[in-house]
């Protein structure tokens, strides 16, 4: 072993004790690294990232600009190593860390991509669809796919409801997330429509704010907070309803506020929270819909999802045997990475497709709206991507 591996297999220290069990060079995070197995490059793997990491501290500059931009946006922010990793440690934490003490311009345009989301996503989007194809192609795929539309088949895969109502057990409030609110609004339209009567105890949602997942992610622990605490205050305003969520990501990013010192009075509210937060799938009862069209529909499990998945079994129960899912992969999007790699996404997105079975009008769902929203970019010609929500027939 080299002098600078030995030296990787020791504690790696961070500002907030993160990670800080060694790597043991195991490897184990090699083949469930989105990065790696899109590129095979071992710079980009959670093992490599370590070792330069390692490398800056030992070289006292790992808050060094230049060391610390070789760093930054070369991950996705999946979380997959940090799942198997067996010294618990966690990658994408580490890096945001980093990336807090050098959030450079990168976090500066999210910043305001999240903040002004209401007057920047519809009109960009809207914008990148008046343009031809092969101008708008590439850099304004994201941007076109945020505000689409996707036009199904007449007769393929949705379902549709056929008896009950859901009972909901107290007042409940719709969290749709930044996508639905200011790019695909038909969501929000949906989900409410999928409640049926229910809907008489949905209280209108207030103006909330990011659920912080992405901006955590892109180093704004500052801005994070932030859209916690305003988020909490004003569930505590309406009453500490249920939350029902549609986008997988806002359901866990949420969930982890309960990890947050200072956000809730005390442990009885933390506890309400925890318990609030709740899948709009999950609430519904998948014996009220029946599947229809024809053809198989193909879902995809986001990185983010919650474990046990609640889309997922929703679906499973809807649409039986019809429901294809493979091998679990990631599709690329990264949230800020988009701004600092957008080539290393779109390898990891081709790669994405290249597993999902070639079939023309091939469906495509799932339940996270930044996988939506990179799918639907990304998709072969023939293949429609939406949110589950969208194959809602009322
Ligand atoms: S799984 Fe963890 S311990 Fe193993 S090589 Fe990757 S970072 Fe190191
Ligand atoms: S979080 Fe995902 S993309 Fe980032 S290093 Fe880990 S597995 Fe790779």
């Amino acid at each position: 072993m080299s002098t600078s591996l030995q030296n990787y297999a020791t504690p790696c220290p961070t500002d907030s004790g993160a990670s800080t069990r060694p790597c043991i060079l195991c490897g184990k995070c090699l083949d469930v690294c989105p990065l790696f197995t899109a590129t095979g490059r071992e710079e980009l793997s959670p093992r490599g990232k370590s070792f330069l990491i390692r490398q800056a501290l030992e070289e006292g500059n790992l808050h060094d600009p230049v060391a610390a931009s070789k760093l930054l946006g070369l991950c996705l922010g999946c979380g997959r190593c940090a799942d198997g990793c067996p010294q618990g440690r966690d990658l994408p934490e580490l890096l945001r860390e980093v990336k807090a003490v050098h959030p450079g311009w990168r976090a500066w345009v999210w910043r305001a991509w999240i903040q002004q989301a209401r007057h920047i996503w519809p009109f960009l989007g809207r914008y990148a669809g008046l343009l031809p194809d092969r101008l708008a192609a590439g850099s304004l795929d994201v941007a076109r796919a945020m505000v689409h539309f996707p036009a199904r088949a007449r007769g393929s895969g949705c379902f549709q409801r056929i008896s009950g109502e859901v009972v909901l057990l107290g007042d409940a409030v719709l969290f749709p997330g930044c996508t639905a609110r200011f790019a695909r609004p038909w969501w929000v339209a949906n989900a409410e429509r999928m409640l049926g009567a229910a809907e008489n105890r949905l209280k209108s949602f207030p103006d909330w704010q990011c659920c912080g997942f992405t901006v955590a992610q892109a180093g704004l622990p500052d801005l994070n907070a932030e859209m916690q605490s305003r988020n909490v205050a004003l569930w505590r305003e309406l009453g500490r309803p249920t939350l029902l969520t549609i986008c997988a990501t806002c359901t866990t990013a949420l969930r982890g506020y309960t990890k947050a010192n200072d956000l809730f009075q005390d442990d009885r509210e933390r506890l309400a929270w925890e318990a609030a937060v709740q899948p709009l799938s999950g609430l519904v009862d998948p014996k009220d819909f029946r599947a229809a069209g024809i053809g198989d529909v193909f879902y995809h499990r986001p990185c983010h999802a919650p474990t046990p998945d609640p889309d997922a079994a929703f679906l499973q129960n809807v649409f039986g045997t019809r429901l294809v899912e493979n091998e679990s992969a990631c599709c690329g999007m990264g949230g800020v990475m988009q701004l600092s790699a957008p080539g290393l996404s779109s390898q990891v997105a081709a790669r994405y497709w290249s597993l999902v079975p070639e079939q023309s009008e091939l469906i495509v769902t799932t339940g996270c709206s930044g996988c939506v929203v990179q799918l639907a970019a990304t998709a072969p010609r023939s293949t429609v991507v939406a949110h589950w929500l969208e194959l809602f027939e009322g």
